[in-house]
């Protein structure tokens, strides 16, 4: 079953055991630049994935003795293919979900080979070894084992580097993967099994089972053989999956929504601020990390708006193929639609539109204007619900203390940006936010080998450098008394 997306041909099939296998049913997924329909994908069901499992269960020991010195051909030959088709991946997810396509090109695809290359690096370096104290003579030897099949779960925003993100340390820490990618936007998780194949990976090791949520996504989670679940997606999923994987005590990692504080004290860099807080309409705000609220400090509160506002009119959107396109398109016509209730639930609220709020009227379709509310009643939805689209709202706050308090009230934790030039107020301010992550006088820079995720309703678990092998292996220690071997 292949089609032609942007001129590249694709298997919309599963990718189970190195072998294209299809299903009795398919589902259709479409171009968030034409809303076209660009083809039909398997409908995996409980059969899909009880093969999918099979095969990476019988897959596992064989890759899994091979340690990590022995994948690590396998993996770099899988980097090299990625890089070698950037052009290809971002063009297919371009034309999918509307991202783009410069940014995508540039770093985004490229991020996709790193995930795999440095991952499978650092599995090099695992494990560790020290001894006990001295009275009990002993040696500690930490081992970090793979745990065995991992279920990889991946939202539509980012599709191929989020998948690659969770496929890298996953498969070089020795685990086999069943990745089951969402349902709109299936195509890139399909060139993905073609360069696993390119590279040579053994079969069973990387397997794609393609389909709905809750059919494919729900009996993958619960099924018994799988050993960890790494999710990243929305919280009411999440829930879902928490509930089956607790019927198997599978471990999980779960990386959720957000509602992030964009925070500008007044000794802030003005400019830097602004254009930062301008890259929030990102990837249309489909982006889980926005800084959703902009919380200004009052004295500069009105500059900052009114210079906001005369910038965020001249970000181009449109197509988001052209090279000088800032803000594409939303994904899909059932995602306008909750954006665009939420926008009229805040109008409802007395929130007052400053801008947008509605499909742009030059170029109709998915392409929802960048939006900004102020005046936000209290509890207002639009505050502490996630939208996932470019809508923002503006408060202000007048004390340190007021900041916190806005900055926290939320059920979300994952990151937080701040502006200001006080290095002592920065380090005050930042501890006192719940975050995984906070960004001081920058956005979006991120190092493989730090911690990522949320707290509170944003996840569970960090993944990144140690955290992701923390979480794809047994940790095993075994404690060996000195001077015993002959
Ligand atoms: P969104 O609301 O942003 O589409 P979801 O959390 O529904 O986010 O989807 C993220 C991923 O989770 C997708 O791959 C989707 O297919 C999958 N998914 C949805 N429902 C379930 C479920 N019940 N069990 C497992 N995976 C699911």
């Amino acid at each position: 079953m292949k089609i032609i997306v942007a001129g590249r041909e694709i298997d919309t099939q599963h990718f189970i055991n190195n072998q294209r296998i299809g299903s009795a049913t398919t589902f259709a997924a479409h171009s968030a630049i034409t809303e076209e329909k660009l083809g039909d994908i398997a409908r995996g069901t409980q059969t899909e994935v009880d093969l999918a499992v099979a095969a990476a269960t019988a897959a596992f020991p064989a890759w899994a003795a091979l340690g990590a010195k022995g994948r690590l051909p396998y993996l770099e030959r899988l980097a090299h293919v990625i890089e070698s088709r950037v052009e290809d991946l971002a063009a297919v997810e371009t034309m999918n979900n509307g991202s783009l396509l410069e940014a995508s090109r540039l770093r985004v695809m490229k991020r996709g080979a790193h995930n795999i290359h440095f991952f499978a690096q650092m599995a090099l370096e695992m494990g560790s070894s020290w001894d006990t104290e001295a009275a009990k003579n002993a040696v500690n030897n930490v081992r970090y084992d793979p745990a065995g099949v991992t279920a990889l779960i991946t939202p539509w925003n980012a599709p191929f580097m989020l998948a690659t993100w969770k496929v890298g340390p996953a498969l070089a820490a020795g685990n086999t993967v069943v990745l089951k990618p969402a349902e709109w936007t299936p195509f890139t998780a399909s060139l993905l099994a073609d360069m696993v194949l390119d590279a040579g990976l053994p079969a069973g090791v990387f397997n794609v089972v393609q389909g709905i949520g809750a059919e494919a996504g729900a009996a993958l989670v619960a099924h018994p053989d799988v050993k960890r679940i790494s999710f990243t997606g929305s919280v009411p999923t999440a829930k879902k999956i928490a509930l089956s994987a607790a019927q198997n005590l599978t471990p999980v990692s779960f990386e959720l929504g957000g509602k992030s504080p964009f925070i500008v004290c007044a000794d802030a860099d003005f400019e830097l601020a602004l254009v930062n807080a301008l890259d929030q309409y990102d990837n249309c705000g489909q982006v889980c990390l926005s800084g959703t609220r902009l919380l200004i400090e009052e004295s500069i509160y009105d500059r900052f708006l009114s210079e906001f506002k005369t910038r965020a009119a001249k970000l181009k959107q449109g197509d988001p193929r052209e090279a000088d396109t800032i803000v594409g398109p939303l994904v899909t016509r059932t995602h306008l639609e909750r954006v665009h209730g939420f926008v009229q639930r805040a109008v409802s609220a007395g929130a007052k539109l400053e801008f947008g709020g509605q499909v742009s009227p030059q170029l109709g379709g998915l392409y929802y204007q960048p939006t900004l509310f102020t005046n936000l009643p209290d509890g207002a939805e639009i505050l502490s619900s996630e939208v996932f689209g470019p809508v923002l709202t503006m408060q202000k706050f007048s004390s340190e203390q007021e900041l916190i308090s806005l900055a926290n009230n939320t059920e979300y934790g994952l990151a937080a940006m701040l502006f200001t030039k006080d290095a002592i107020k920065a380090e005050r301010i930042s501890s006192q936010l719940v975050a995984g992550t906070v960004w001081t006088n920058c956005f979006y820079v991120r190092d493989l080998s730090a911690p990522f995720g949320g707290s509170r309703a944003s996840g569970i678990g960090r993944e990144g450098g140690h955290w992701s092998f923390d979480f794809y292996c047994d940790i095993k220690n075994t404690v060996q008394r000195k001077g015993t071997f002959s």
